[in-house]
């Protein structure tokens, strides 16, 4: 798989944040960056060995290896009792095992190295004759991978939106309580009284609003 592996790794981090009440923040970066960590043997692959040797066979595509990883890393935050880390394990951990599961479906991938040069692929593909980039999209596999990446990207674009969304409707929120005599400016002007609460209660800043206001 190419264009799947990011899309994907926002996509396991969207649903563990979804189960999770309330989620840590940075989950969505921490399965991004698990679901294309494994690749980063790409530039090993190009610049020191040319190409001349399958990147699947490089450290960051051994299973054996993210087990060691996350084992060690699973040590370190018991003897912390990192809390959240837990969480951020998890999609960091989950989005790399979907990153070689998605190499594994149509590629080579040593899953026993390095203790066996022997590797496995889960289906055969039979590649198309059409030149490569043609080549690409024609067997189900590349199909598959554009099918996850458009996905992934689809709910990236409208979760986006749906954030820019609230973010507006705060501010709008704020500047009109602001203009509504009702609402009192509180001592010190942090921020504003609502007439319903009585005084004491406070509401904080909306960043990127103008400072003189405030909002809930
Ligand atoms: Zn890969």
């Amino acid at each position: 798989m190419i264009v799947a592996h990011l899309p994907a790794g926002y996509l396991i981090a969207r649903a563990w944040r979804r189960r999770l009440t309330p989620a840590p923040s940075g989950l969505a970066a921490w399965g991004m960056a698990g679901g294309v960590i494994p690749d980063i043997d790409m530039f090993w692959a190009i610049c020191v060995d040319h190409g001349m040797v399958h990147h699947h066979r490089y450290v960051t595509h051994w299973p054996l290896f993210w087990l060691l990883v996350f084992g060690i890393a699973a040590a370190f935050l018991a003897v912390r009792r990192a809390g959240s880390g837990w969480l951020r394990l998890g999609v960091f951990a989950t989005a790399v095992a979907s990153h070689l599961f998605l190499d594994w479906i149509g590629s080579d991938i040593w899953l026993l190295a390095p203790f066996s040069d022997r590797s496995w692929q889960l289906v055969q593909i039979s590649r198309a004759s059409a030149p490569w980039p043609l080549n690409f999209p024609l067997p189900w596999v590349g199909a598959l991978d554009v099918g996850i990446a458009s996905l992934g990207m689809w709910v990236m674009a409208r979760d986006w939106a749906v954030r820019h969304r609230k973010r507006n409707f705060a501010i709008n929120r704020c500047t009109l309580r602001s203009r509504d005599p009702r609402w009192q400016r509180s001592p010190g002007g942090s921020g504003l009284i609502s007439p319903a609460s009585g005084p004491g209660i406070r509401f904080r800043s909306v960043p990127g609003s103008d400072p003189g206001r405030s909002a809930e």
